[in-house]
């Protein structure tokens, strides 16, 4: 009895494996061909200063349409980094952003934020990369900036602190993204000197409940090494006024904007939340 039960439990988890891998298969199958039969399209989050509520950047997130099923990032992204495909996908991403950002960007000093897995970071032609979509769509350095995780310095420390002191010598900021959720060590974080954290929504979300403690030892701990602080996820007036009175710089989320599509953004930076004249000092970020 027991054996036989044992094999039937082991027939269903392989049933359930087997569903699990041809599904990541035909992920990956049609995310090989996503790129030329113009499947991906980039929506844009604003990012709203907090001193006066202008617009200070966009954020540019990647969507996938295929066969009438919007896939979410989340789940076509690993795929994409397990398969090899995020150098592509990546490179379109940075061309088409700036490309967009060059538009409406220009002028306003409204930057674009672009989200770089580890594994574009760790390509040794990555820095060539970025170049070629600023040469390209004619976007100033200054206003790309490029979104990492923690992840990326538990591979390689040297490396990766290099290639962003490299990327700010060109003039790009660079950000970590889902702060707080992962690995590093204070001293790694420390050494880092990036420009900018952004706080996870996790922790944003924990606000209502919880209060405000994980939120302002993230804070203080961004403020002492002198790291910007955006706070991701933000869905309710309470939790701005909060993240406002807690001194963050820059606030995204929901309650400003969800993710625009791209013909709708010079609407948006028309209406309402235009750039004030008086705080034009206000508008080049101090790192
Ligand atoms: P992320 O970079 O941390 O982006 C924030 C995610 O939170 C986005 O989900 C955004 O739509 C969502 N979000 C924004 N405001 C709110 C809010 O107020 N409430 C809630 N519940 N969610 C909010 P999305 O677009 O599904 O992207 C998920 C993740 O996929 C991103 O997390 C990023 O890690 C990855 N991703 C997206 N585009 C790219 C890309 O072009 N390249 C790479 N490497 N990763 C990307
Ligand atoms: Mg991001
Ligand atoms: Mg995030
Ligand atoms: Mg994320």
């Amino acid at each position: 009895f027991q054996k036989k039960q044992m094999r039937s439990t082991v027939g269903v988890f392989s049933e359930q494996m087997e569903k699990l891998y041809s599904k990541e298969l035909r992920l990956k199958n049609g995310l090989t061909k996503a790129i030329e039969q113009h499947q991906l399209r980039i929506v844009y989050q604003p990012i709203i200063r907090s001193e006066d509520n202008t617009i200070a950047a966009f954020e540019a997130l990647l969507r996938w349409r295929n066969e009438d099923e919007n896939i979410p990032p989340d789940e076509f992204i690993p795929i994409a980094e397990q398969y090899g495909l995020i150098h592509e996908i990546g490179a379109w991403v940075l061309n088409h952003a700036c490309q967009h950002a060059s538009q409406w960007g220009i002028g306003r000093n409204v930057a674009v934020c672009v989200n770089v897995s580890v594994i574009q970071f760790q390509n040794e032609n990555f820095i060539n990369i970025v170049k070629n979509a600023l040469l390209n769509s004619g976007l100033p350095a200054e206003l790309l900036h490029l979104e990492i995780t923690e992840s990326v310095f538990v591979a390689d420390f040297d490396s990766t602190s290099n290639l962003i002191k490299q990327l700010q010598r060109m003039g790009i900021k660079v950000s970590i993204d889902d702060f707080g959720t992962g690995y590093s060590s204070l001293s790694v974080l420390q050494d880092l000197a990036v420009n900018m954290v952004k706080i996870d929504r996790s922790f944003v979300a924990k606000m209502d409940s919880n209060g405000a403690a994980i939120v302002t030892a993230v804070i203080n701990i961004a403020d002492s090494f002198n790291f910007l602080v955006i706070a991701e996820g933000v869905e309710t007036e309470k939790q701005t006024n909060a993240l406002k009175k807690l001194g963050v710089q820059y606030l995204q989320g929901y309650f400003h904007s969800r993710p625009l599509e791209l013909e709708n953004i010079p609407s948006y930076l028309q209406s309402g939340v235009s750039p004030s004249t008086t705080n034009l000092s206000h508008q080049v970020d101090q790192r």
